[in-house]
C-alpha cells in the first residue's frame, strides 16, 4: 500500500526540532517534503512542552542561547517568540548549604564560597575567553585547560559547575573544551532566555513554518524500514504503507537511525556513530507551586554537588499568577549511572534547602529520572566537534540532531545541522547528482 501523495522530493523522518527545521527550510526552498513523526498526539520530541493548570512544563530546564545558531535560524524562518532572560545571579551550593558565589549576587548576608573572589575568577575567566580560539582546544579537555589556567581548588570547581551549567555535562575529564568553553563564551555575548509558554513556542513555530511552505507533516506513523530502490529510498511505515523519494533525512537518534536498516545493510557512518555515542543524561523534577515561599532564592548552582536550582516563572509566562514552576535537576553527565528514587530524594533536598515550605504550596511534581540531553558527549579524545558524523552519509541520505555535525551543542546541533542538511540537499536536488533528478513514479516505488 502507498502513502497518499507518495513521491514528495524529501522524506523526514522525526518531528523533534531538528526534523521540523529540515522540513521548513527545504519546503521554502520549494521541495516537496513529507515528515514522519511517530507520535501521535505530540510534536516537538524532548522538545515539547506540556500544559497543567494552567503551568507549562517544558522536559526539564530549557533556556534558548539568544547568540547561538538556533536564535538565528528561528530568525532566518520567522519563528517569533518572546520570554526573559534570567540575570547572571545566583548562589553556590556547597556542602549542603549556600553561598555567594555569582557575580552581583543579591544576598549579602550570605558569605562567599571561599576567601578568593569569585568575581575575580568570572572576569579572568571571560577576558580567556575573548582572547580563545576555541578550534584549537578541540582536543584538550575542559579539566586540562581549566587547570593550566587556574591554580586555586574553588575557583576550579566554581569553572567546571559554570562550564555544567552552559553545556548540561559532567564529563570535564573528557569533554572538550573547545565547544565547552565556546558555549559559556556564547552565554557571555548574548545570555539566554526562558521562552513564554515553554519550548512548544518554538515547535508551533516551527510547525506553522514547515506547513505555510506546504510541507506535509504525518502525526501517529513511525517508520519501521528504510531500503534503496532505484530512485532513491523506499520507507516503510507502521501500518505497512510505503513512501518513496529521492532524499531521505533521518532526524532521530543514533540507535534509531541504525535500526532503520536491516542487518546486511548497515551503513558504516551510522554505525561507528553509534560505537561512539555517548550520551549525556540528566535527572530532573519539574515542580509546580501555587506559590513561591523564597522570592528572592531563584537560582542555584552545585559547587561540590552536580546539581542545578532555578524558577523559570519570574522571567517567563510559564505558571498563573502568583504560580511558580521550578526546574531542579543533577547532572549526570554520560558516566553516573541514574538511581531515580536517590536522585528525587536530592533534587527534594535541594528545594528544601532553597523554598523551604514548598511541599505545602505543591500543586504537581513530575520527575523525570533520566533525559537524554544529548546523543552524544563531545569528547576530547574523538577530536571535539569534528568527532561528530556528518549531516551527508551518502548520496541521498542525510541524519541531523544533536549528535550530528560541526557546530553547536544541544538543540544548537540539531539547528545546526538541519541547516547544514537543508544547504547539502538543495545542492544535490539541483545537481541532479543520482538517477535522472525526477520524481519518482509510483510504478517505481512500489516493491512488485
Ligand atoms: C532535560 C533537557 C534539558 C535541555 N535543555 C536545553 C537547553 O537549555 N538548551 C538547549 O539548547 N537545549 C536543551 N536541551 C536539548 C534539546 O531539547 C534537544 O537538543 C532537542 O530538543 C533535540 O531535538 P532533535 O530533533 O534533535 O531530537 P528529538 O527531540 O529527540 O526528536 C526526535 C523525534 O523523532 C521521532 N522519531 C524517532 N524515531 C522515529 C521513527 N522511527 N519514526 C518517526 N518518528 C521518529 C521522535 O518521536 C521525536 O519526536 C535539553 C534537553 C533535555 C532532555
Amino acid at each position: 500500500m502507498m502513502e497518499k501523495d507518495d513521491s514528495p522530493d524529501v522524506i523526514v523522518i522525526g518531528g523533534g526540532l531538528a526534523g521540523l527545521t529540515t522540513a521548513a527550510l527545504l519546503a521554502r526552498a520549494g521541495k516537496a517534503v513529507t515528515l514522519f513523526e511517530q507520535s501521535s498526539r505530540e510534536i516537538g520530541g524532548r522538545a515539547r512542552t506540556s500544559i497543567d493548570n494552567g503551568y507549562y512544563f517544558n522536559q526539564g530546564p530549557h533556556a534558548l542561547f539568544l547568540a547561538d545558531v538556533g536564535a538565528k535560524v528561528l530568525q532566518e524562518l520567522g519563528v517569533s517568540y518572546t520570554g526573559g532572560e534570567p540575570p547572571a545571579t545566583g548562589l553556590g551550593i556547597r556542602d549542603a548549604k549556600k553561598y555567594r558565589v555569582l557575580t552581583n549576587s543579591s544576598s549579602p548576608s550570605l558569605t562567599p564560597v571561599s576567601d578568593f573572589n569569585s568575581e575575580d575568577v568570572f572576569a579572568k575567566f571571560s577576558d580567556l575567553l575573548n582572547k580563545t580560539d576555541f578550534t584549537e582546544l578541540e582536543n584538550i579537555s575542559v579539566t586540562e585547560w581549566i587547570e593550566r589556567n587556574f591554580h586555586d581548588a574553588d575557583a576550579i570547581a566554581l569553572l567546571k559547575a559554570l562550564i555544567s551549567l552552559t553545556t548540561y555535562g559532567n564529563d570535564p575529564d573528557i569533554q572538550s573544551a573547545g565547544s565547552a568553553l565556546h558555549q559559556v563564551h556564547l552565554y557571555n555575548l548574548g545570555g539566554v532566555m526562558y521562552v513564554d509558554r515553554g519550548w512548544q513556542t518554538l515547535v508551533d513555530g516551527l510547525v506553522a513554518a514547515a506547513k505555510n511552505a506546504k510541507a506535509r507533516i504525518v502525526m501517529g506513523k513511525k517508520a519501521t524500514k528504510v531500503q534503496r530502490n532505484s530512485s532513491g529510498w523506499l520507507v516503510t511505515l507502521s501500518d505497512q504503507s510505503q513512501i518513496s523519494a529521492e532524499i531521505l533525512v533521518i532526524a532521530a537518534g543514533p540507535n534509531e537511525a541504525q535500526a532503520l536498516f536491516h542487518e546486511g545493510e548497515k551503513i558504516e557512518a551510522l554505525s561507528k556513530a553509534v560505537k561512539e555515542a555517548r550520551p549525556v543524561r540528566l535527572a530532573c523534577l519539574d515542580v509546580a507551586l501555587s506559590n513561591l515561599p523564597q522570592k528572592d532564592a531563584l537560582f542555584a548552582l552545585g559547587i561540590d554537588s552536580p546539581l542545578y536550582f532555578s524558577v523559570h516563572s519570574p522571567y517567563a509566562e510559564l505558571a498563573p499568577p502568583n504560580g511558580a514552576l521550578i526546574h531542579v535537576a543533577k547532572y549526570l553527565g554520560s558516566s553516573i549511572k541514574p538511581n531515580p528514587k536517590e536522585d528525587e530524594k536530592e533534587l527534594e533536598e535541594l528545594l528544601d534547602l532553597m523554598q523551604p515550605g514548598w511541599r505545602q504550596v505543591l500543586v504537581k511534581k513530575r520527575p523525570l529520572p533520566s533525559m537524554v540531553l544529548s546523543n552524544t558527549l563531545v569528547t576530547a579524545a574523538n577530536g571535539g566537534l569534528s568527532g561528530r558524523v556528518d549531516p551527508k552519509i551518502e548520496e541521498g541520505l542525510y541524519v541531523v540532531g544533536d549528535w550530528v555535525g560541526q557546530e553547536g551543542l544541544l538543540s544548537n546541533a540539531s539547528f545546526a545541522s538541519a541547516r547544514r542538511a537543508a544547504q547539502l540537499i538543495q545542492n544535490e536536488l539541483a545537481g541532479g547528482s543520482r538517477g535522472t533528478g525526477q520524481r519518482p513514479s509510483i510504478s517505481e516505488s512500489v516493491p512488485s
